[in-house]
């Protein structure tokens, strides 16, 4: 975040009373994350007495900062790059969703312990709907196997998709397609290498085309996964996870074939919606959550 844009959020912070209850973001680094005024505007915007603060853990550190989540009395925490896989063997339970995907981006501190849940598979099917596509039943293409394509892999297996994974190291698409089968999907789900005939094979084909690699984002964003010399499908609707730049080189290459495409900001608003719900009880403000994060990020709501 610029310094103008730090000044210009103060508005999204809430006033911090002796009542209020806590609850943050662990992540390693974290400076830049727009979940703290997302968060906080929606807390502010629904007058609830909550707050979300950022909670910078090294690697290293993340056992002793959950064991002292419940004694410190937070809610609840979101968790991002580097400790989303790591926290699955330092919570009392999971739900289904964070087992199948290996990883957890949210913990809820209840009576019982803490359940690590995975908001990211909910938050990019709500973004798709929100786009205007329904992913039932589709011929999906996914753009890498890492820990976001685990979550958008598995989101689409839910809604009966049929899923194509490429990733430049083969062996980690089959593997997650291997895990999802023994989890107990049975979506149909093919993993190959990111090379251009898998692309032009499965790309024909599809009605969804997802990047889930960092390739084109900041400050690399003259860098696209899609080779040049290959047309992006005109049929297919282009989800790139990635928003910042907003416009991804991928997402160009798509619309200059005619096809849709639509940045990664929807899922980053709606998988916090989920975890806000998650934690207050309550529906998200999901449309003040964009205004926040498009203020953070310097750039207007589409
Ligand atoms: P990750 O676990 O490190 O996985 C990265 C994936 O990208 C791997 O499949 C990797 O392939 C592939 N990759 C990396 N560099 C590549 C290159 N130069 N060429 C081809 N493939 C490459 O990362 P992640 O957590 O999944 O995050 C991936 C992206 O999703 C990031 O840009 C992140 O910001 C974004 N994201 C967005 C949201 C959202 O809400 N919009 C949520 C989560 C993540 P190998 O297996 O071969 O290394």
């Amino acid at each position: 975040m610029s310094r103008d844009s730090q000044r210009s959020a103060a508005w999204l912070c809430p006033t911090i009373l002796g009542s209020t209850q806590v609850v943050g973001l662990i992540g390693w680094p974290i400076e830049h994350s727009v979940s703290p005024p997302m968060h906080n505007a929606a807390f502010r915007h629904l007058g609830l007495d909550w707050c979300y603060v950022p909670l910078p853990v090294r690697p290293e550190g993340l056992a002793e900062a959950i064991s002292g989540l419940r004694a410190l009395g937070l809610c609840g925490i979101n968790a991002t790059v580097p400790h989303k896989l790591a926290l699955l063997p330092l919570m009392d339970e999971l739900t289904p969703a964070a087992r199948a995907i290996g990883a957890a981006n949210t913990v809820i501190v209840g009576p019982d312990g803490l359940l690590g849940h995975n908001t990211d598979a909910e938050g990019f099917l709500r973004a798709l709907r929100e786009a205007g596509f329904g992913p039932e039943g589709c011929r999906a293409l996914v753009l890498g196997a890492g820990g976001a394509a685990r979550a958008v892999v598995y989101a689409l297996a839910t809604v009966g998709a049929r899923v194509a994974i490429v990733n430049r190291t083969q062996a980690r698409a089959e593997r997650l397609a291997r895990d999802l089968r023994q989890a107990g999907s049975g979506a149909t789900l093919l993993a190959g290498p990111l090379d251009a005939a898998t692309l032009a094979r499965e790309g024909e084909r599809a009605q969804l085309i997802v990047n889930t690699t960092p390739v084109g984002m900041w400050p690399q964003v003259e860098r696209s996964p899609w080779p040049d010399n290959l047309p992006f499908p005109s049929q297919a609707l282009c989800y790139d996870l990635i928003y910042n730049p907003r416009e991804t080189r991928l997402m160009r290459q798509a619309q200059q074939a005619g096809a849709r495409a639509v940045d990664g900001l929807g899922m980053l608003v709606h998988q916090g919606a989920e975890a806000f719900e998650l934690w207050t009880g309550q529906p998200a403000p999901v449309q003040i959550m964009w205004q926040a994060c498009t203020a953070v990020l310097g750039r207007e709501r589409e």
